[in-house]
């Protein structure tokens, strides 16, 4: 019910204020603090995203939950609570820097919680389950902040972990990101309704790369505007922002993402060794049904000569096999095999 709903929300923000608090103000919270400050998160950044601390101990939420006369099964539907066999609770987020998550309006509806020590047996984030105030499929973090930005920008940005989000904070305040799924519908309803235009900007790993390829055809064929930014190789939005500062990342990888087909082409040619006639032919090939695709001619000439470019091959070549647009074939039929030597025996006349 509403009122439930309600307490829950109240019971998530008086954890949000606990960690806060843990995180800036006592010695408990000094080591994470650390952390975050050397990952380069100034206070203001984390005081804006109310960045918080979970102590380690198994009842720290619980007991002040309790105190306060909150119904414990109701938290634990909120996600923050955790029922044990003989009923009592625990906390879900311990020992973890502790994102609050907020839902359009602005209402903390989870949590995504860090750990600060490596651990193979601990995931590195931890999320609120699913609920019916935490729905992952069409959450956008920052999305209630980044509204305005957006709307006067006429464009998002966004991003595959919040953690970027919230570095790029003082030069990109159009910032959106998932989180940790993949864009759906109800994403992608949610940003429509404020531009049409989306850059993308994953992380350069091949898990990001393959994301942000599937996430732009995604937004095109929602009649969106795309553009794809391109990072380093094992390098993601927060890791560039800390190596380079924010405004170079705003003006060198924002502001120079490229068009989608130049992102494909990219992204096609990343994985192909163009010095072979086999690489450069299964580029050319993989390439010409989208330059195909394009409807504009400038656009088509423009990718066309890029590809003239990156493979050696005639522009005009290109041309033409683009007209016919039969698929040029990718592997050259073997060789016959040569025949036997004739003997050459040269038969004495006799
Ligand atoms: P950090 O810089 O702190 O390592 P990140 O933003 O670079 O964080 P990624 O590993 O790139 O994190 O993951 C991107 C997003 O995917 C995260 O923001 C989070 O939403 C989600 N995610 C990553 N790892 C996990 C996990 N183990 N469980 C749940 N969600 C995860
Ligand atoms: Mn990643
Ligand atoms: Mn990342
Ligand atoms: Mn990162």
């Amino acid at each position: 019910t509403n009122q439930e709903e309600k307490t829950q929300l109240e019971g998530i923000g008086l954890l949000e204020k606990l960690f806060h608090h843990l995180l800036m103000n006592t010695e408990d919270g000094q080591e994470a603090l650390e952390y975050m400050l050397n990952r380069g998160f100034s206070e203001a950044q984390l005081a804006q995203y109310k960045v918080g601390w979970a102590l380690p101990g198994w009842e720290t939420a619980a007991t002040l939950l309790e105190k306060k006369g909150f119904n414990l099964s109701l938290m634990e539907d909120a996600g923050i609570l955790i029922k044990r066999d003989n009923g009592s609770y625990f906390d879900r987020f311990r020992n973890r820097v502790m994102f609050p998550i907020e839902d359009s309006k602005g209402r903390t509806v989870g949590f995504s919680g860090r750990i600060i020590h490596p651990d193979k047996n601990e995931p590195k984030y931890l999320n609120s389950p699913e609920s019916p105030l935490f729905q992952k499929n069409s959450l956008l973090f920052n999305l209630h902040r980044a509204r305005g930005a957006i709307r006067k920008q006429k464009y998002a940005v966004l991003f595959e972990g919040f953690a970027d989000v919230i570095a790029a904070s003082e030069t990109v305040s159009n910032a959106i990101a998932t989180m940790g799924t993949s864009l759906t519908k109800q994403h992608i309803q949610q940003i429509k309704r404020l531009t049409d235009t989306v850059i993308i900007c994953y992380d350069g790993d091949n898990a990001g790369t393959e994301a942000a390829y599937k996430a732009a055809k995604e937004l095109a064929s929602n009649g969106m505007t795309v553009k794809v930014s391109r990072l380093p190789a094992d390098t993601d939005p927060d890791d560039y922002i800390q190596k380079f500062g924010p405004e170079k990342f705003k003006t060198d990888i924002i502001q120079n993402a490229s068009s989608l087909m130049a992102y494909k082409m990219w992204y096609l040619r990343s994985g192909k060794n163009l010095q072979s006639e086999d690489g450069r032919l299964s580029y050319i090939n993989a390439v010409l049904p989208e330059i195909s695709s394009l409807r504009s001619a400038v656009e088509k000439e423009l990718y066309l000569k890029q590809l003239s470019d990156d493979t050696g091959v005639s522009f005009s070549s290109l041309d033409e096999q683009l007209k016919t647009f039969m698929p040029i074939k990718e592997t050259e039929v073997q060789p016959e095999p040569l025949p036997p030597p004739k003997k050459q025996t040269i038969m004495k006349a006799h």
